[in-house]
């Protein structure tokens, strides 16, 4: 389990700034796609061995933001249950304000750390630009410079301490699945029609911090894991909206599976919403299979109309099976199964270097990289790089200079001959100058 790292602070303090150099990857997992909605405020991270998620709070919601009144956003609270540690930013330059004090007053009631970080320090004297900040009452403040990196690294590293390196290979044999959606589209109804109403009672969620549990269970045979997140609800604890979704939640659950079902409401056009749940399960690199729900009692014409909904705005799921279901008639779940199984065995496919380069030199054969300029990439060899998703590894001369659409050709070619059915597919290049 990665720890969630939530940065909270009242506006321009330097939010945005810190979540997009803590959430930096040399390796771009995701090409841009156009039209994939990336939501700016949830993002993966690592330092050194440690990975970490990371929730910039900042634009959750309009901020009160009227002196002495100031008062936190609903959806920045409950993210701070949701963490596992919270940095508190605050600017150095304008010195503390009254908004500080009064979320410093919130943080201290918090059973989360919280680690208090001075912002805009660069070129500053630390002790000095930290000193009236002793008086939030919330440890040592630590100054740090966002946007030019000063402080940054220390202060993750002291936030991760007590969190554990990344485990290898503590991958499950089989498929572990989190069923993710926006609310109503009927995760709860389908997480039911899949284990049945009787294991409600057997749901014991004491003392968890976590709000999400995971359920081994058999179907024909064979062993599957469900994380069920909209298992919160039934707790009795059922408050309204806020309550209901979380997008910490759906993130944190994509990091717990290896295989994601995306459930989707036929009733409804796609949202954005979808789009972001989606763009999660690609970046965290999820096996991925979606569920387009409640297909019961549609007319011919909106379902004619919802799958061309489906091909344009969801057109960057083209690696995953599309299974019209209906959880409520308990409808189409088997072969929503099939495709888990078929999913999860693509995302572990174990491939010998010699088929993955037959493969690679076949294709170049019917279609060599266009030159740039007067320079030709030469692809050489191939050999696999890692599993779930699968990453293959190619290595040459000039592969800098591979063109987008010739990393496609290349990825579908791929696809095609392993049966890649339901995996993202990484390709990377091993550049020899
Ligand atoms: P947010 O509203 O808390 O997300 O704040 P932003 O990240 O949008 O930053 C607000 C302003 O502060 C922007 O103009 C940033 O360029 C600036 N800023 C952020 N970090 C630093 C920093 O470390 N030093 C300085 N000097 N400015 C910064
Ligand atoms: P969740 O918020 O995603 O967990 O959604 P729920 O499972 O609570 O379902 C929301 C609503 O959609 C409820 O009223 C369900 O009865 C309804 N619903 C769920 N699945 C189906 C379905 O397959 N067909 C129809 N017609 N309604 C459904």
């Amino acid at each position: 389990m990665k720890p969630t790292i939530v940065l909270v602070g009242r506006p321009n303090v330097g939010k945005s700034t810190l979540f997009n150099r803590l959430t930096r990857t040399k390796d771009a997992l995701v090409a841009d796609l156009p039209g994939l909605t990336r939501d700016r405020h949830y993002g993966h991270g690592r330092v050194g061995s440690k990975p970490y998620l990371v929730v910039d709070t900042g634009g959750f919601e309009p901020v009160v933001d009227s002196g002495i009144l100031y008062e936190m956003a609903r959806h920045t609270l409950q993210a701070i249950d949701e963490a596992d540690a919270v940095i508190f930013l605050v600017d150095g330059r304008t010195g503390l304000t009254p908004q500080d004090q009064i979320i410093a007053n919130r943080l201290r009631q918090s059973t989360r750390p919280v680690y208090l970080a001075v912002n805009k320090g660069e070129g500053g004297n630390r002790p000095v630009l930290a000193a009236e900040f002793y008086e939030l009452s919330l440890g040592e403040p630590v100054v740090i410079s966002g946007a030019h990196g000063d402080g940054v690294y220390e202060l993750i590293e002291t936030v991760l301490e007590s969190f554990p390196e990344e485990q290898e290979e503590t991958e499950s044999k089989h498929p572990v699945f989190a069923v993710i959606g926006r609310p109503n589209v009927g995760k709860s109804t389908l997480v039911n029609a899949i284990l049945g109403e009787e294991r409600v009672i057997a749901f014991d969620m004491a003392g968890t911090t976590r709000d999400s549990i995971h359920i081994d269970f058999e179907r024909g045979d064979k062993p599957f894991t469900i994380i069920d997140t909209a298992g919160v609800r039934r707790r009795g604890k059922v408050d309204d909206a806020i309550e209901k979704f979380s997008v910490i939640k759906a993130m944190q659950a994509i990091d717990e599976a290896n295989v994601a079902v995306l459930v989707l409401d036929a009733q409804q056009d796609i949202a954005d919403q979808d789009a972001t749940i989606a763009g999660f399960a690609l970046e965290a690199g999820r096996a991925l299979v979606v569920a387009v729900n409640k297909w019961d009692g549609l007319s011919e014409e909106r379902k004619q109309q919802l799958k061309r909904d489906i091909a344009r705005k969801l057109y960057f799921l083209d690696f995953a099976k599309f299974h019209f279901i209906s959880a409520l008639k308990e409808k189409g779940i088997d072969g929503l199964f099939s495709s888990i199984q078929e999913a999860y065995d693509a995302a572990m496919i174990k491939l010998p270097t010699p088929k993955i380069t037959r493969v690679l030199q076949s294709a170049l054969e019917r279609q060599q990289p266009p030159r740039a300029g007067l320079i030709r990439p030469k692809l050489r060899y191939a050999h696999q790089g890692g599993m779930n998703p699968p990453v293959i590894v190619i290595h040459g001369n000039a592969l800098q200079h591979i063109s987008d659409a010739y990393t496609r050709y290349l990825t579908q070619t791929f696809r095609k001959a392993f049966h890649l059915q339901g995996t993202p597919l990484r390709i990377q290049y091993n550049v020899n100058h």
